[in-house]
């Protein structure tokens, strides 16, 4: 939403352009498109990997609308905030941030989920799990930058490890998961056990995108 005003400045007669921009309106607008998608799409999950893929490269495309207490990096670890869940539970939406050297461990979803990134660089190692000996072994690894996007399902590959791969900054991506992803039981791989993981979230409270009175 922009509210854009027009006043003459009676000193010098040119025309002044002040634009106030509801920068929390690009979080709300991406939660209403998620919504119709997961609604519309069902259980197709390659089409929410494609079409929901877009709408987030188009929200991280955009650095100017994540409050800043959900940006906040922690000394001691990486934070996941919380900004919206579908009251169905059917999606999430939150906000990974780490701090300079800071990681993931090996870790799995279960579900769906997006990553766009949009602030700094990540590093993104990709695991699958050795049939022989039923651990999981690294195949890969890519960096994102702002815009880039990452796709993770049991489908498509789940298994992963995510650091900033900056030394002297934060990184801040964008996720979006096909559940309430801080409830989901899934695991951590670690010394060649499987753990039994349930993250939580690092906030007790969400943004609030609707407060539309400025343009009513
Ligand atoms: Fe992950």
């Amino acid at each position: 939403m922009v509210a854009v005003n027009f006043f003459a400045d009676s000193q010098t007669t040119h025309l002044v352009l002040v634009s106030t921009v509801n920068h929390i309106a690009r979080l709300r607008t991406f939660v209403q498109q998620m919504t119709g998608l997961v609604q519309s799409a069902g259980s197709d999950e390659p089409l929410i990997l494609r079409e929901g893929g877009a709408l987030l490269h188009e929200l991280v495309t955009h650095d100017d609308w994540l409050p800043e207490q959900f940006s906040a990096p922690d000394p001691q670890r990486y934070r996941q905030y919380l900004l919206h869940c579908d009251p169905y539970e059917r999606f999430s939406v939150v906000s990974f941030v780490w701090g300079p050297g800071q990681k993931t461990p090996v870790h799995d979803h279960t579900v769906w989920g997006l990553v766009g990134v949009m602030r700094g660089r990540e590093r993104c190692e990709e695991f699958a799990i050795d049939p022989a000996r039923g651990v999981p072994v690294k195949t890969g690894e890519h960096l994102i930058d702002p815009g880039g996007i990452d796709k993770v399902s049991p489908t498509v590959g789940d298994i992963h490890v995510v650091c900033n791969a900056l030394a002297d900054r934060a990184s801040v991506s964008i996720h979006v998961y096909g559940a309430n992803i801080g409830a989901v039981r899934r695991h951590i791989f670690a010394d060649g056990a499987v753990q039994p993981f349930v993250s939580g979230y690092a906030n007790s409270v969400t943004p609030n995108l609707w407060d539309r009175s400025g343009a009513a």
